[in-house]
């Protein structure tokens, strides 16, 4: 069997032969395709490898149906057939667009990389990039086909031989893997119709060795095989699954894949002495920085000392009248700021009571997986799937020890929420946070793309317009908006209820000026209130009495300097889409407050 790799010095011919119509006969040149991955909605870009020299690569778009039949796969190897080499414009670096191309191979078991010496990378770096990844032996690709081969055992050795994948590796263009992963959350069966008819599905999520989490989810058939299967807690060797894109809207998870399982694909338990602890991921967000987090899908890590523990309570369960235990306990951090986490089930009573008979020693609690709410501004909630470590040998967890048995537990610490929450009077914490300047929101027009982003900002309003709809007409009782009934009143869809009175609530727009920018700000009623200083109903009395003061009560609104917290996310409109800020909190300037701050951004710049 000749042996199957890339051509040697195929990127240096490459290089060399920039434009291969002009130099004619066309050498031979064979690479590997690393990295595949799809550029835009029908472009695959990969870089093209020698074993010694890469070159970023283009397919031509006449070549996707190629990569989608498999003709051309990741790791596999291509002849070129068609190519040019281009400059990238104001870079040292090339590319190559390929136009015509076959295949040699399908995909290798790995990247082939023949032995450099450290000279000859030096030597021929210009224009490459050579990948730092780990060491590799360097075998040819015949023997790495022929030790797959040598695989295709019965299935219990195979367990034993199996060549792990870790998940991160994972993408959807790699169809040969194994992953083996703890089964860390197991949904229920649910069961759908749809225009084919009707269909069940479940998921789970799987997470391995390094502790990267993936969801996987099965249609019919592969659900009824697998639900059984699949045991939450259980280790599983994990093959011949689809990747795709995550829908980040439906996932907790943290991976931008996800993973569909088919009738075919193998899920095999692993047996007790093969199994493994994951090894739990941290990515802890400071208390203060909660906020931008409130109501998001995915779930947050916390790490914080434990400052009170609350008794056990029943709470009764809307959905079928079920006591659920649940305890609170607060916890504080460096940032000198404090949050309640609810502990439901048996966090409550188990760790919780843990927890309870240690309070006075101020325990270190590190929470993998908590949801963000927005009860009392922000709090934290655990779920089935969420874990607490008491005194975890973390250095995070020494680090947060030491600060708050020499100072921290001498400070006063205010909760995160405050400011948040619409019932706080003033906007604390929030308002001297992640401050920016108006101008970054106009320089970074797909901020809040995914889902709503949080600043600070400290601006004027410069204009409310008087003649647009400043406000709606509300239910007294839930705020909705309500219509006229043809027979006299208000109607309120949220109430089902018709009222003889209404209420008008604000929501309006107005423009907010800093320094550096002007922008349109989205102001609800509340914050409105709060920068005219009277309510809706009080103005609209105003306007119908005495339209020229009305004129001056929004002028007066203008030029008064004001923090505000600000959510920015897009909006679809006429099919384009645009930034749309809003007020989320508004408070005059606090000179005292506002000073100190200034003072402490200086003193972070003389330390840096
Ligand atoms: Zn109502």
């Amino acid at each position: 069997m000749a042996k199957l790799g890339p051509t040697p010095d195929a990127i240096s011919t490459l290089l060399a032969n920039p434009s291969p119509k002009e130099s004619s006969p066309i050498p031979e040149i064979v690479v590997q395709v690393v990295d595949l991955n799809l550029k835009g909605i029908n472009r695959y870009m990969f870089t093209a490898s020698d074993g010694k020299m890469r070159l970023k690569t283009m397919l031509n778009t006449e070549l996707s149906p190629d990569v989608i039949s498999g003709k051309i796969q990741n790791l596999g190897l291509i002849r070129l057939l068609d190519y040019t080499v281009n400059d990238i414009p104001n870079k040292p670096e090339k590319y190559m667009i390929v136009t015509k191309c076959e295949m040699v191979s399908p995909a290798l078991e790995m990247e082939i990389k023949s032995e450099v010496s450290k000279d000859e990378v030096k030597g021929e770096q210009v224009g490459i990039i050579l990948k730092p990844k780990q060491e590799m032996v360097t075998k040819s690709a015949a023997q790495i086909m022929h030790e797959q081969n040598a695989n295709m055992a019965p299935a219990a050795r195979m367990a034993m031989t199996r060549r792990v994948h870790p998940i991160v590796s994972l993408n959807p263009y790699q169809g040969n893997w194994t992953i083996k992963v703890r089964v860390t959350n197991k949904g229920t069966m649910r069961t759908y119709s749809n225009a084919r008819g009707q269909g069940c599905v479940f998921n789970v999520e799987l997470t391995d060795e390094d502790g990267t989490e993936i969801r996987a989810t099965m249609f019919n058939e592969a659900a009824k095989k697998f639900y059984e299967k699949f045991q939450l807690g259980k280790v599983y060797y994990v093959s011949k699954g689809a990747l795709k894109v995550a829908n980040k809207k439906f996932s907790t998870v943290q991976n931008d894949y996800e993973m569909t399982l088919n009738e075919n694909s193998e899920v095999d338990e692993v047996s007790n002495e093969e199994a493994f602890v994951p090894e739990t991921k941290f990515d802890f967000i400071p208390i203060d920085m909660l906020g931008p987090h409130v109501n998001s899908k995915v779930l947050v890590d916390v790490i914080g000392v434990v400052t009170n523990v609350s008794p056990t309570m029943s709470i009764r369960r809307k959905s079928d009248n079920e006591n659920i235990p649940k305890r609170d306990i607060t916890i504080a951090d460096e940032s000198k700021k404090v949050v309640v986490v609810s502990l439901w089930n048996d966090l409550a009573t188990g760790v919780g009571q843990e927890l309870l008979d240690i309070a006075d020693q101020s325990p270190v609690v590190a929470i993998k997986s908590l949801k963000v709410g927005d009860y009392q501004g922000v709090s934290l909630s655990t779920l089935s799937r969420s874990s607490i470590f008491v005194n975890p040998d973390l250095p995070e967890a020494k680090r947060l020890k030491s600060w708050y048995d020499s100072e921290g537990k001498e400070v006063s610490m205010a909760s995160v929420g405050s400011g948040m929450s619409p019932s706080a009077n003033s906007g604390a914490w929030s308002m001297y946070s992640d401050r920016i300047s108006l101008s970054y929101l106009k320089d970074n027009p797909s901020l809040g793309e995914d889902k709503p982003v949080f600043f600070s900002v400290k601006a004027y309003i410069s204009s409310i317009k008087p003649d647009q709809t400043l406000w709606y007409r509300a239910c007294k009782m839930c705020n909705k908006k309500v219509t006229e009934s043809l027979d006299g009143g208000f109607w309120c869809d949220g109430c089902q209820k018709n009222a003889e009175e209404c209420s008008l609530r604000y929501i309006l727009v107005a423009r907010a000026m800093d320094a550096t920018s002007e922008v349109y700000l989205s102001v609800f009623n509340n914050e409105a209130e709060r920068i005219i200083g009277c309510s809706a109903d009080e103005l609209d009395k105003l306007r119908s009495e005495e339209h020229s003061l009305y004129e001056v009560k929004l002028k007066q609104a203008t030029w008064v300097p004001h923090v505000f917290r600000v959510s920015v996310s897009q909006n679809e409109y006429n099919n384009e889409k645009r930034q749309r800020i809003t007020a989320r909190a508004a408070a005059p300037l606090d000179f005292a407050a506002e000073s100190k701050f200034l003072l402490e951004e200086i003193s972070k710049m003389k330390a840096s």
